[in-house]
């Protein structure tokens, strides 16, 4: 399966001259809910992720997404693994688990994200759920961009990753893009104006 090639034809993974989240400057972006739009275009990532993590044997109660972006990967995940799904979300600033949803304590629940770049919402989900008596037994996103390090690949985790290195990472594949300083960055020498996609209205 070739995710790239799934995340462009989603118009998620975009070309042009982009402010990345950190505020470097990037060709490259990726708009992760627009590769979700499409119900089954969504299941079939989800699919995809759950045929790695069986192979890995880890059991898994319950899939556990930091709200909003995690909810909809997370839901077609914990489908396809046949566990149930809940989420976490934030009031006032800090991350809670709501609206009824419950851990039991040995719980063995796994986080997942659309996309994990330094997993820090990951985390602050996994630190609710463990402070409640359960177990974080795995992440898991549908893609990673490159910081951490997924199973089954070699790559060093960047000092930015937030997640601990005891317990696998899974995702779909790895989308490392080149970035740069806004000073240095060679698109705004050639007098090119980056935009924000994330901000953007139309
Ligand atoms: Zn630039």
């Amino acid at each position: 399966m070739n995710v790239e090639e799934i995340y462009k034809e989603a118009n998620a993974l975009l070309e042009g001259h982009f402010i990345l989240s950190s505020g470097n400057h990037s060709n490259r972006y990726l708009q992760s809910a627009k590769v979700l739009e499409e119900p089954k275009r969504a299941e079939k990532l989800a699919s995809a992720l759950a045929d790695i993590i069986k192979k890995s044997d880890i059991e898994i109660d319950t899939v556990c997404a930091p709200a909003l972006g995690g909810i909809l990967a997370g839901y077609e995940l914990a489908r396809a693994l046949g566990v149930r799904s809940i989420f976490v979300e934030r009031k006032e600033g800090q991350m809670e688990l709501r609206r009824g949803f419950e851990v039991k304590n040995g719980e063995r629940v796994l986080i997942c994200e659309d996309i994990i770049t330094t997993g820090g919402s990951a985390m602050e989900a996994s630190k609710i759920i463990e402070e409640l008596g359960a177990k974080v037994v795995a992440f898991a996103s549908l893609a990673n961009r490159g910081f951490c390090r997924r199973e089954g690949t070699d790559i060093t985790p960047k000092e930015e990753c937030k997640l601990p290195s005891n317990i696998p990472f899974f995702a779909l594949a790895d989308f490392t893009f080149e970035m740069f300083t806004p000073n240095e960055c060679p698109m705004c020498k050639e007098g090119s104006v980056a935009i924000k996609p994330g901000s953007r209205s139309s």
